[in-house]
């Protein structure tokens, strides 16, 4: 049966939505309906940011110990909801079972235990001479959000305006709704004031509209490099200040002494999982010349490990792309690539055995791809990695910086003071070196054209706060 997303949530209450059109949801998978999202009507919108507005007047008075305990029940609440967001994302995105119970859900539950801890972390108050600096909430945030890992980069949001003071209208993704219908439900049994948390349904009209409205204070959007460019135009309009986290074209660099056994299919899963996915997905690998036969082996073998298939089953490492948007884009991609002049090694055009329907492209690794072709500029969000060669490590830093993007990156070198010494000449918001996790805890962002603002632990919810100076005679 198909599933109906109807109601937003303002006011601390569900509502039904008024608009005139509704947007279906494709199960990537089989190309059916699987939901149908009622978008908000202009009024809907209006009446969120009133609720929001009504919302910030009580909570930006909230104390921290009331923050600490409203974002400990979110988190309590969505935890409950591991199971449900897994299937949820398989269905409206085509993500893998596996990846959804691994990541979908406790990445962000990880999240939200850095933004409580990020509470006793922050200076709320100093003394400067006769001045007291408050940092304050700066006001009703609207916070507009992606598909691909739709609960983190809701909760990477909503989370650190919470504990900020502020309250928020979160619009999410039409393209995987279902978890911001859970992180509703989870956010009603949190017990938070009404108008602290808002949801509405929509696309680009009503992101839109809340990011022109004169009682919206703040924008914080995630999403491509192009509609932010957009928002960050209507935002200027109205003097707000804007987060952008935006795309990305990641590389991660091989140096000649790197642990090819480990480097190697690290790289490849972090340009996999997710179907690529991932603003943050290594796309670009830079390898040194003389070492590209084994590379390339290593990386054809790694890639065998990542069948595609039925996001259900257990046994698929890599669902179908997105939509069928997506399926175009990314395969309009690998044609130009090889219209370039860039050299298949595995992959391209074929569909994977035993799929004649779904959005489904197989892994694709292109060498002899050169820098300036699209493939080594543009973000393809698919599973497509590109091998660029060097000749020295000077050539490497430059290939490395070598797009407008800048939002993640790796590094491998068998001596860990070398790779740091590289890294530090990368120009990009993070460096994974030699396959360290991630970390939560340390703010997260891009350059260039990644955007600007930070998210994560402490550091996300100091972006959302102003200071105010109070000058005492
Ligand atoms: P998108 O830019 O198409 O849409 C993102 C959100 O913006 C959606 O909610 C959409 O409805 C809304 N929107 C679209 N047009 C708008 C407008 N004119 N005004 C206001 N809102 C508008 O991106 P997407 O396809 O949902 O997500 C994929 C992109 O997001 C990729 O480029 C990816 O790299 C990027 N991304 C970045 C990060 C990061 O943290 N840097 C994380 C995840 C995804």
């Amino acid at each position: 049966m198909t599933r109906q997303y109807a109601h937003y949530y303002a006011g601390g209450s569900f509502q039904k939505a008024s608009g005139t059109e509704a947007m279906p949801v494709v199960n990537p998978t089989t190309g059916e309906l699987f939901a149908v999202v009622q978008l908000c009507s202009p009024a809907d919108v209006e009446q969120a940011v009133r609720s929001a507005r009504a919302g910030f007047d009580i909570w930006s008075t909230s104390s921290v110990e009331q923050r600490h305990t409203a974002l400990t029940r979110l988190s309590a609440a969505l935890a409950e909801r591991a199971d449900e967001a897994a299937m949820l994302l398989a269905n409206e995105m085509g993500c893998p079972i596996w990846l959804g119970k691994l990541m979908q859900l406790p990445m962000p539950l990880k999240g939200l235990e850095f933004t409580i801890a990020g509470l006793d972390q922050i200076t709320w108050t100093e003394q400067v001479g006769n001045g007291l600096v408050e940092r304050v909430p700066c006001g009703v945030v609207a916070a507009i959000t992606p598909w691909n890992f739709p609960l983190h980069q809701i909760v990477a949001k909503v989370a650190p305006a919470i504990a900020a003071g502020c309250s928020v209208i979160l619009k999410p993704s039409e393209v995987a709704p279902g978890a911001a219908l859970l992180f509703m439900e989870a956010v009603h049994e949190s017990g938070l004031p009404p108008g602290v948390v808002n949801v509405v349904w929509g696309g680009p009209q009503v992101g839109e509209q809340l990011v022109s409205h004169p009682e919206v204070d703040r924008i914080s959007f995630t999403g491509s490099t192009q509609v932010g460019r957009a928002i960050m135009v209507s935002a200027a309009q109205g003097l707000k200040p804007v987060t952008l986290e935006l795309g990305g074209k990641s590389a991660a660099v091989l140096l000649d002494d790197a642990d090819l056994d480990a480097a190697v299919p690290a790289v490849v899963r972090l340009s996999m999982a997710n179907s690529g996915q991932a603003c943050v997905s290594q796309s670009r690998l830079i390898a040194p010349k003389r070492l590209l036969p084994e590379i390339l082996e290593r990386a054809t073998s790694a890639m065998s490990q990542w069948p595609v298939g039925n996001p259900l089953e257990a046994a698929t490492r890599l669902g179908p792309v997105a939509t069928q948007g997506q399926f175009n884009r990314v395969r309009t991609m690998i044609e130009r690539a090889i219209g370039d002049g860039a050299r298949v090694i595995q992959g391209g055009l074929e569909r994977p055995e035993n799929t004649s329907q779904g959005f489904y492209v197989v892994p694709t690794l292109f060498s002899g791809v050169r820098p300036e072709m699209e493939i080594a500029q543009e973000e393809v969000f698919g599973p497509v990695l590109s091998v660029l060669t060097y000749e020295d490590e000077a050539e490497a830093a430059s290939l490395a910086n070598a797009t407008r993007y800048g939002l993640s990156g790796a590094v491998w070198s068998r001596d860990g003071a070398r790779a740091t010494a590289f890294a530090r000449q990368m120009r990009t918001g993070q460096v994974v070196i030699n396959g360290a996790p991630q970390n939560l805890a340390t703010p997260f962002g891009g350059w260039g054209w990644s955007g600007f603002g930070r998210e994560n632990g402490r550091f996300g919810i100091e972006d959302l706060l102003v200071y105010r100076s109070l000058h005492s005679a």
